[in-house]
């Protein structure tokens, strides 16, 4: 028995009833309320001044809402004496700041001095010299500590402000362009560093009190700790009683809160903290506004690394990398120390945090291409890590992508938003079309954006789903958007998080100074390399923002056409390179229109999520793109001797730049034909207004010649069999057209109807589509059941053959809006015993829209029900194929109501097919046997008017025996690969073989294209030949940004294969002019392994070998 226990209690104790004392903790920091000048928060200020003794500040309103740099700003500035309390604006406008401040004599003794600002919109502190020094964002980011030497010697100290008129997130969605920011403060602050300490924490311990579980101590300690420090409180003797609250806060939060020492015990700890900013490269704000939040952010990131020895940052986004070097290089000369340092790391290694649902396999590659080497010549080493924590669902192909650029780790969080079902995993093997697996995490807190609190730690194990093989959680904390990155308040409560763990444990301990490199390496130690490791096969399908697929249609079709001409550019500049001296391969331009086609995959950018501004900056940059392109490959071709301007004495014949036959009708401007060789031409049969129909059927790459047209070939026909019954004919397909729908579509081959009875084809279908949320982003179930058939249209016959039959349909979408489709069918010629094999044997009813569209939430798509039964469709997708069903088993298929593709979707059994191609379009459904695809959308969020105004795009029915084959794939390359009219000199006829026994009225045989057939491939159909280019690092080609690597004096040409269609595939790669050595690299043309090369007649030839849907690369260094 205890001396000290009294026999008799004459002092009753209460019980702390919980939910009382919890209020009163929580008053304890309330700003607010009826006590906040009693409690804590009153003392966090030892002194404020904001008086002209000591703040004086003039502003420079920067005329037309330019955007200077600081020089010329400050070159061009005409001051005004402003004060606190004015209004700058409007939205976008840019106002510097010129700032003097001196410091009272009696704050000499301070720890810090701090200057507060909030002006309610982004800024930027520079030095007098210019040196960007820290970024202010209003609410998240408003102080600036001052330099000890301006404290100490109470002099004046000059400085500038640069703000602009938006918020982190712009200026609201759609933006208001009227909005003025009030200066609310500008003050020198002597600060209670303690009492700031004692808030934090208050804080972490009060998120303890709050969120451990109620049968744990640790709770109902936290709350009596809690308790115990406003007892002591005592706010007569504030320096006091703030040093014994926070006496008893160590019994909770250990004694090393104050220094990254709390982070040096032995203690293993799961959650790996990494500091991250994630700033979309345009969104609400356009590309301009974001050159200005990296400045800002990464100023200020810089700046909390020298103060917190633990902490490192983590960068994406190579482009935002290339805008600081040019903007701000004092800042990148000092990210550049920081990286060698360790402390700031980049990663992601693609040029932007692309969408992933619409660039093609080319693009991907070429993200990483630029990215990659940009990292490697400033930074001397490639990222490991592909990072996107924020893009809107993930192509199956990119492990594959990954591993052939040196990446094998993944990092996303955006499937945690999916709006159905819950991705079941954290950490797994995703594994490509291929087979190629990367590590793939996924932040279990759920976001990239977190606020380094309590929760966040707790989740960031808790919320793991596969604790049973790992155990690691990457917890990405910082402000997005021009929030800069995380602040020191959160490293301050990571601080206090990792000592309380230490302390009363229960809390996952979280660590910081560990790099994304070493949270992988982890997860990979201890889990057998991976093999341990769930998987996850295919694509990584974002059940939410399905209407990205189709929104800012303009945008969408600008990336394609894009596509399609850097495809052109780098394969004519690469044979003009081979065969003509004097041309130089006009690398730098080359690189510069790959950035913009990849900055325009931004996944705020090509998805159509932003604002209307960065729609019209995207609009400019595709047409730099054109007509660059169309230089580029001028002189490419000129180099060629190629004109792409008639010259009397030349051979008029179509450009196909693909590497096989193709056999097509195209339309050709009549001005492009001159009259006297329309008059002397067997091959022009038909004129469709300004334009002439010629035939041409192209053996390879290289130039075809028209077609003679004989009236031995089968025409195309187009008849009006009964009164508003049309019927387009060419011998193979017979489609008949009623009320401006197809009725019919008959397979004279196969003997074969594709419409089923009663149903009707090219329906164009318009459905309600007022979301939940994210109006430019969200397309929803319920959407589906308001579907409404447009009315029937009027129909005339507007082209006859023979070359083409055409009808031409008028439809009402409303007193606004119509569309204006021409159906069409060209002339088709069966494959001869000669000519087997050369062409495709297949025809396909084309589909030309123009639409003008002034709809307000509404969708309009176009049907095609078929007569084909399967439980699977196949959709093309980044470099490669995939199939996903067309039932609503689950609700993981209910999910893919509404689905990415490329350039062909296709339902097929397996007998018979029918896959629908279009030139501009990504979103498509398959369901049941209708096939549909989405063409416009109208909404009013972020950008007021998405998609308001004329549309044009093409789409086409191709029906096929068997299932989906190499027919179709390469019919959807030779849809958006349009055959471009050029210009070829006439050979001498007797340089010709054979021309004795030719007729005298052939047309004379051009010549000088061979060198456009320098290199094919031969074998299997599905390998498809995707990219012809110069090697990056030959000598004549590299820039001197990375060592030349290309023998010396020698050409290398890189050629991209891949397996279209998921099967391994054979073929020789053969080249005209002799191999000296051939490799197989990577995508970053790294060689990886020598390959054989055979020599033929007719050159050297290289056989190949793919494995399903592989992605192949070849550096062909030519003698
Ligand atoms: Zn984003």
């Amino acid at each position: 028995m205890s001396d000290q226990y009294a026999r008799f209690n004459n002092k009753p104790v209460p019980v702390k009833i919980p939910k009382l004392y919890d209020g009163r903790i929580r008053q304890f920091t309330d700003r607010g309320g009826d006590y906040h000048d009693l409690n804590l928060p009153h003392f966090y200020d030892r002194a404020r001044n904001d008086g002209t003794d000591y703040v004086k500040l003039e502003v420079y309103d920067v005329p037309k809402l330019q955007r200077p740099h600081f020089k010329d700003a400050i070159a061009d500035a005409k001051w005004r004496k402003t004060s606190k309390g004015n209004s700058f604006g409007p939205s976008w406008s840019t106002h510097w700041f010129r700032i003097n401040i001196r410091i009272p004599s009696d704050w000499k003794y301070a720890e810090q001095v701090l200057f507060e600002w909030n002006c309610g919109n982004e800024g930027l502190i520079y030095t007098n010299e210019g040196n960007a020094v820290v970024g202010l964002s209003g609410q998240e980011r408003r102080e600036w500590i001052i330099p000890k030497d301006w404290q100490l010697d109470g002099k004046w100290h000059q400085f500038y402000i640069e703000t602009s008129c938006n918020e982190m997130s712009g200026n609201n969605s759609p933006p208001d362009p009227n909005r003025y920011f009030r200066l609310d403060t500008a003050d020198i602050v002597f600060p209670n560093l303690e009492a700031r300490a004692l808030n934090i924490d208050f804080w972490i311990i009060g998120d303890a009190s709050r969120e451990f579980p109620g049968d744990s101590w640790q709770k109902h300690k936290a709350r009596d700790v809690l308790n115990r420090i406003i007892d002591v409180f005592d706010r007569n003797n504030p320096d006091e009683s703030i040093k014994k609250g926070r006496e008893i806060a160590r019994e909770y939060i250990g004694s090393e809160v104050d220094s990254s020492q709390v982070y040096k015990t032995a203690n293993k700890a799961p959650v790996y903290g990494i500091g991250n900013c994630h700033i979309d490269t345009a969104w609400l704000w356009p590309f301009a506004e974001t050159h200005r939040k990296v400045g800002r952010s990464w100023a200020t990131q810089l700046n909390l690394i020298e103060r917190y020895p633990e902490y490192t940052f983590t960068a994406s986004q190579v482009q935002q990398f290339k805008w600081l070097s040019e903007d701000y290089p004092d800042v990148f000369a000092r990210v550049k120390e920081a990286v060698k340092g360790g402390r700031f790391i980049p990663i992601g290694g693609s040029w932007v945090e692309c969408d992933t649902n619409m660039p093609s396999g080319e693009a991907m590659l070429r993200q990483f291409l630029l990215g990659q080497r940009f990292f490697q010549h400033h930074f001397g080493f490639r990222t490991k890590t592909y990072w996107l924590p924020d893009t809107f669902g993930y192509s199956p192909q990119i492990p594959q992508f990954c591993r052939l650029v040196g990446i094998d780790r993944f990092l996303t969080q955006k499937l945690s938003w999916n709006s159905i079902n819950s991705f079941p995993h954290s950490t797994f093997n995703w594994v490509a079309l291929d087979g190629s697996q990367v590590v793939a995490h996924m932040p279990p807190d759920n976001t990239y954006t977190a606020q380094a609190h309590f929760g966040d730690v707790s989740r960031s194990l808790r919320q793991h789903k596969n604790l049973d093989v790992d155990q690691h959680g990457m917890l990405l904390f910082g402000h997005g958007d021009g929030g800069g990155g995380p602040t020191s308040e959160m490293l301050e409560k990571l601080r206090r998080c990792r000592g309380l763990s230490d302390t009363v444990d229960l809390l996952p301990r979280v660590q910081l100074g560990k790099t994304v490199d070493e949270f992988y390496d982890d997860i990979l130690a201890s889990t057998d390399n991976g093999n341990k490791l769930v998987t996850w096969v295919g694509e990584l399908y974002f059940e939410f923002h399905r209407g990205t697929y189709t929104t800012q249609a303009a945008i969408k079709k600008g990336n394609r056409v894009s596509e399609v001409i850097m495809h052109d550019v780098e394969f004519l500049a690469t044979l003009a390179s081979l065969k003509n001296k004097d041309y130089k391969y006009p690398t730098k331009d080359i690189d510069e229109l790959w950035e913009n086609v990849c900055l325009n995959q931004f996944h705020d950018v090509l998805p159509g999520s932003g604002i209307e501004m960065i729609y019209e900056d995207a609009r400019a940059i595709y047409q730099h793109i054109a007509e660059q392109g169309e230089k580029l490959a001028k002189e490419a071709l000129d180099a060629l001797n190629i004109s792409t301007h008639y010259i009397p004495g030349h051979s008029l014949g179509a450009l196909n730049t693909l590497p096989w036959g193709r056999s097509q009708v195209i339309e050709v401007p009549t001005e492009k034909i001159p009259r006297e060789v329309q008059a002397s031409s067997s091959f022009i049969s038909q004129a469709n207004g300004d334009k002439l129909l010629v035939q041409v059927q192209a053996e390879g790459s290289g130039v075809a010649l028209p077609t003679t047209v004989s009236s031995s070939i089968p025409h195309a026909t187009a008849k009006e069999i009964r009164k508003g019954v049309f019927v387009l004919e060419n011998g193979k397909l017979r489609a008949t057209i009623e009320n401006g729908v197809l009725t019919s579509v008959w397979d004279q081959d196969a003997q074969r109807e594709i419409i089923p009875k009663g149903a009707t084809g090219n329906q164009f279908v318009i459905f309600e589509d007022q979301c939940l949320s994210f109006p430019a982003w969200e397309t929803e179930l319920y959407s589906l059941d308001s579907r409404k058939e447009l009315s029937a249209g009027t129909v005339r016959i507007s082209q006859k053959g023979p070359l083409r039959a055409a009808v031409e349909i008028e439809n009402v979408i409303s007193e606004q809006s119509r569309i204006k489709t021409t159906i069409s069918l060209d002339a088709y010629q069966k494959p001869t015993k000669e000519s087997e094999g050369a062409f495709p044997d297949i025809s396909y009813l084309e589909f030309s829209c123009e639409v003008e569209w002034h709809e307000t939430y509404k969708f309009l798509k176009v049907e095609f029900p078929v007569d084909v039964h399967s439980d699977v469709a196949t959709y093309e997708t980044s470099y490669g194929a995939h199939k996903r069903p067309t039932h609503f088993n689950t609700t993981w298929e209910v999910a893919k109501f509404e689905v990415p593709a490329h350039k062909w979707a296709d339902l097929s059994d397996y007998s018979y097919g029918v896959s629908l191609i279009n030139d501009c379009k990504y979103g498509y459904a398959i369901h049941g046997n209708v096939m549909r695809l989405s063409l416009l959308r109208a909404p009013k969020s972020p950008d007021a008017h998405a998609d308001m105004g004329s549309h044009q795009f093409r789409y086409a029915l191709l029906p096929h025996r068997g299932g989906v084959n190499p027919d179709v794939v390469r019919a959807a390359y030779n849809f958006n690969h349009p055959l471009e009219i050029v210009y070829l000199p006439n050979s001498n006829p007797a340089d010709i073989d054979g021309y004795d026994s030719m007729v005298i009225d052939t047309v004379p045989e051009p010549k000088g294209d061979e060198v456009l057939r320098s290199f094919t491939l031969d074998g299997d159909k599905s390998l498809i030949m995707s990219a012809v280019k110069r090697f990056e690092d030959d000598e004549d080609v590299s820039r001197g940004l990375l060592p030349v690597r290309g023998a010396s004096g020698r050409k290398s040409v890189i050629i991209r294969v891949y397996e279209s269609l998921g099967g391994r595939a054979r073929a020789y790669l053969n080249s005209k002019q002799s191999i000296a050595r051939v490799f197989k690299t990577n995508a970053l043309e790294d060689d990886e392994e020598a390959l054989d090369i055979l020599s033929g007649v007719d050159g050297d030839k290289v056989p190949i070998e793919l494995r399903a849907f592989e992605i192949a690369t070849f550096r062909i260094e030519l003698a």
